[in-house]
């Protein structure tokens, strides 16, 4: 891409054997002025969630019936753009769940898959053993939820509490 004698490799390029080369495939732009050369993503590498992605994201409102999600990252990556989806209660879990407030909470990070675009909506699942809440809170006072027995106790005031959790619920992956 350039030799750096002429140019100061910037934002997703890096240096190799004397020339500047771009970790990611994108467009270059070369600033003639300041000798900087970054690239920019091509739009066809932006993050974006398709059918099949696994996403995390919050939850932003919870019916009876359905919960909004608010989605922030898309696979290891954070999303690029803003994007909301939704999960029926009919795609909570493998077992029946009556009532969307058993399942999930306002604020809860939830990790779902992309099922379905119908109707321009992003239908999201977390039937599955590694997907659900990976954080939640109390509604009572708003402390951390741990893992205890087969549901969740919070942290501070021990309110104990039921969501569809992840396997790896608290552990700190997204
Ligand atoms: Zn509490």
């Amino acid at each position: 891409m350039g030799v750096i004698e002429e140019f100061i490799p910037d934002s997703g390029t890096y240096v190799e054997n004397g020339a500047i080369r771009s970790e990611n495939v994108g467009h270059i732009l070369m600033d003639f002025a300041n000798k900087k050369v970054s690239v920019y993503p091509a739009a066809h590498n932006l993050n974006v969630p398709i059918v099949g992605s696994v996403v995390v994201g919050t939850a932003r409102s919870v019916q009876s019936s359905v919960a909004v999600i608010r989605m922030i990252k898309v696979g290891e990556e954070s999303i690029s753009g803003s994007f909301t989806g939704m999960i029926h209660v009919s795609d909570v879990s493998f077992r029946y769940t009556e009532n969307m407030f058993d399942a999930y909470k306002v604020a809860d990070l939830v990790r779902a898959k992309v099922i379905s675009t119908k109707n321009k909506v992003f239908h999201l699942s977390t039937k599955g053993e590694n997907l659900g809440v990976i954080y939640a809170y109390c509604s009572q006072c708003g402390g951390f939820l741990v893992r205890r027995g087969r549901g969740l106790a919070c942290e501070t005031c021990g309110y104990v509490e039921d969501r569809k959790t992840a396997s790896d619920y608290g552990k700190g992956t997204l």
